[in-house]
């Protein structure tokens, strides 16, 4: 590696999206960003923001039948800025990869062996253990000669001890089948907890932490100074909170009764639950912000389906307070946590007990910038810190390649 070898690529494949993002880490920079849509279909479509060359927003149509057409259509956009993968400049690419199991506990330059490893992990991450597989192999062909790192959404939450990880099961059948809470969002409870303690000017290891990550999907961890002591994800991303379309925590007695009562396939019954669940299937949205507008004009399943949204999320609240024992810091993030002020302040409403609570004024403002949102001599921190899954994987790949 060149000494001014200082970009990092960050891919995060989907099954058919290719998100991207150009990064300088001299100077903690994001260069480019894009994403690649609807790859294989005749509709695949890039949109590409040059944030170097300040230029403007530029959308390709147009279909790409590949990922590899999508990585060489992303390559074209960032040569086109000067910006081109082929650079002595870049350094290393950074790829998310979903399920490391537990044999991934860091970032790890990737070789033959450990995407054999991370083809192993399929059957537990069957949607998108492939997309990060097809993705590497793609950047692999392009620039063979590049490190090329895997950073697993698993990794944080290997430090979960086994009383956590667990499920009461048999033992024999769970060790069978790899069945265990694995937990995801890892990159991101990760950075906001890290970044929590930074606002609270405290080292990581001096705080204790819990990390709200709500998004599409939704998860909340416990952090014992640093360290993942708790999530609520588990075998796979439908365990815990309620999401957009998830139901998360559901008694699985449920899914017999599909079966045996209501006649649905598993494939049938997985669909419900994934897709068809949470947020949406309570009230028909989403979207947050449908859904607030939707309360406002006196909604009552929106009501309803943000109620429910809140109470889960305060049952993990306290949940997490009981494991932690201390908690010094709550922090929201994501799409609903970042933006969504209702969301924080009813999930934190009667919480004074547990030494929680949410000022007004502070809540309704708007930034990009982690803030506190409690009142001043507040016990529990209660902050807002917007998440950055692209810039964890690019400092991680980063500090491992030139390590
Ligand atoms: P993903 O899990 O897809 O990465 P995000 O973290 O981007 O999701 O969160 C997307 C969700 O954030 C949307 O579905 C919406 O519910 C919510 N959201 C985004 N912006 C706002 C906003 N201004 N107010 C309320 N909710 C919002």
């Amino acid at each position: 590696m060149t000494a001014n070898a200082t970009r990092v690529l960050v891919l995060n494949s989907g099954s058919s999206s290719l998100k991207y993002q150009l990064l300088d880490m001299a100077q903690t920079r994001r260069l480019a960003v894009g994403l690649v849509e609807r790859i294989g279909e005749e509709t695949s479509r890039l949109v590409h923001t040059p944030l170097a060359t300040g230029g403007e927003r530029r959308v390709h149509e147009g279909p790409m039948a590949d990922h590899d057409a999508a990585l060489k259509a992303l390559a074209a956009e960032l040569a086109a800025d000067g910006l081109g993968l082929d650079s002595p400049q870049l350094a290393a690419i950074g790829h998310r990869v979903v399920h490391g199991g537990l044999k991934f506990t860091a970032p790890t330059v990737i070789d033959e062996a450990v995407l054999k490893e991370i083809e192993r992990l399929v059957p537990v991450a069957p949607l998108h253990n492939p997309a990060n597989i097809t993705g590497i192999r793609t950047a692999q062909a392009l620039r063979p000669d590049l490190p090329q790192i895997a950073v697993f959404d698993t990794a944080f939450h290997t430090t979960m001890p086994e009383h956590a990880a667990r499920y009461a099961i048999d033992v024999a059948t769970a060790d069978a089948h790899r069945i265990r809470r694995y937990g995801f969002h890892g990159t991101s409870h990760a950075y906001v907890s890290r970044r929590t303690a930074q606002l609270l000017g405290k080292d990581p290891s001096e705080v204790n932490v819990i990390v709200l990550h709500l998004g599409n999907g939704a998860s909340a961890s416990a952090v014992a100074g640093g360290r993942c002591v708790d999530t609520s994800m588990g075998l796979t991303p439908l365990e815990g909170l309620v999401m957009g379309t998830r139901s998360g925590d559901i008694d699985p007695a449920v899914t017999f009764h599909l079966r045996r009562v209501a006649g649905m396939s598993t494939d049938e019954i997985d669909e419900l639950l994934n897709k068809r669940s949470g947020l949406v299937g309570l009230c028909g949205d989403n979207d947050m912000r449908e859904i607030r507008r939707r309360i406002d004009e006196g909604d009552e399943a929106a009501a309803l389906a943000f109620d429910i949204y809140v109470h889960r999320l305060k049952k993990y609240l306290g949940a997490y307070t009981a494991v932690l024992g201390r908690v010094d810091a709550v922090a929201f993030t994501a799409g609903v946590g970042e933006n969504a002020a209702p969301v924080r302040a009813a999930a934190m409403a009667g919480l004074e007990g547990l030494g929680m609570a949410v000022d007004a004024d502070r809540n309704a403002v708007r930034s990009n910038e982690p803030r506190l949102i409690s009142p001043e001599g507040s016990p529990v921190a209660v902050a807002v810190v917007p998440t950055d899954e692209e810039l964890e994987i690019a400092q991680q790949t980063y500090a491992l390649v030139t390590a």
